[in-house]
This record gives C-alpha cells, structure tokens and sequence, in this order.
C-alpha cells in the first residue's frame, strides 16, 4: 500500500510506515503523521450511491440518511437446520425431559448451560444470516444498528467525530483465514463485520462519499 504524505503527498518510503502504531514519517518534511487519517482521503464519486448492489440500500429520510446492507448468507441453508437440530437434540433432551416428567434435576440443569450459551450464540448468528442487517444512520443522533427487524443492538456514534473509515482484516484466531471489516475511526472504533465484500465495499463508499459531504469537518 502506497502511503502519501499529506504535507508534499510524496509517497513516503516503506521503511518508514509503521502499520502498527499508526503512524508514517516523510524524510521530505522531517515530520510525522498517522496513517488512518490519510490513509482514506481519496475523494468518492457520487455515484456511488445511485445504484446500490443487491442487499444493500441507502434512504434519505427527513432528518436523517441511513446506509445500510443485509448480513444474509447462503450459511444460513446450513445454520438453521443444523442449529434447530443441534439445540433442539440437546435442550429438548436436557430439559425437555424434565418438564416432560414434571421433575427438576439440578446436575442435569447445570450441564445443559453451555447448551444453552451455544444456542444463543448460534442462534443469533444464524439468525443474521437468515434475516439480518446493518444499517449506519446518519442524522442529528448518528448510530450503529446491527439485528433482525426492529430487534438488535443500537450504538450511538458521533459522525462528526469520524476520523477516518477504512476497511481492516481481522484474523480468525481459529482458523488461517481472515475476513474484512469496516472500521470507522474516532473518539470510539466501530466495527461492521459479516458482510459479503460487494455489500461491504459499497457500504464503506457510500459512508466515505457521506463524509466527505459532511460539512464543518
Ligand atoms: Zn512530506
């Protein structure tokens, strides 16, 4: 990755980019900076937002813009039965059994918790990737909506605050293979995970070009 240096836009030598402190040095100008905040300057086209892929939308609403994009997946074909099968085998013979006796077993209750702990992480997971989506809601109040309908998880973002958005691998500590996510850098990170890559790239865009439009930065 070429990294410009936002005084002389030299490219700055890569000996002297530090992708893990963030931050760059341009022997030009004897001066440093950090490279998520030049990293994503490149203006982006308008066009952007004209047609959205499939999956992935953007509103303008009265007081607000939202971008948003389906977490839908054909692992969902997979996860559904498998989970129904999974959680349904265990938690209806743990205490399925028991309601069906009319007796309470606490070792057997106690054993099945982790059951129970897999069936809400596989379940919303596999939720998500029936129905799910992501939405990023630009307005008075700015959020972070990630869930299925109205239900789900809403975190409250100061856009104006927005430093830089840029797109990060994260490595799968158990398996080799990495995915990507969007970062938006700022006072807080937030992180947009499970999207496929036309949704993400158009989500990224869309919230680029939305910034750069932003104005009073
Ligand atoms: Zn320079």
């Amino acid at each position: 990755m070429k990294i410009q240096c936002p005084k002389c836009k030299q490219t700055v030598p890569p000996d002297q980019v530090n992708m893990t402190t963030d931050l760059a040095f341009c022997p030009q100008c004897n001066d440093g900076f950090k490279i998520s905040e030049v990293i994503d300057q490149e203006p982006v086209s308008a066009d952007v937002l004209r047609d959205p892929p499939k999956g992935t939308w953007f509103r303008k609403e009265m007081d607000r813009v939202v971008v948003g994009a389906s977490t839908r997946s054909p692992i969902a074909f997979f996860l559904i039965p498998f989970m129904c099968v999974w959680s349904g085998g265990s938690l209806g013979g743990i205490y399925g059994s028991q309601i069906a006796r009319g007796k309470f077993d606490l070792t057997m209750s106690l054993f099945g918790i982790p059951f129970l702990l897999g069936t809400l992480v596989l379940g919303s997971i596999a939720l998500m990737s029936a129905f799910g989506k992501v939405e990023v809601s630009i307005g008075r109040e700015s959020f972070l909506f990630i869930g299925v309908g109205p239900l789900g998880w809403k975190r409250p973002f100061d856009w104006m605050a927005v430093k830089s958005i840029r797109e990060d691998s994260i490595r799968m500590q158990r398996s080799n293979g990495s995915s990507y996510a969007i970062v938006m850098e700022g006072p807080q990170r937030l992180r947009i995970t499970g999207l496929t890559e036309t949704r993400r790239i158009f989500v990224m865009n869309a919230l680029k070009y939305l910034r750069d439009q932003t104005p009073a930065r």
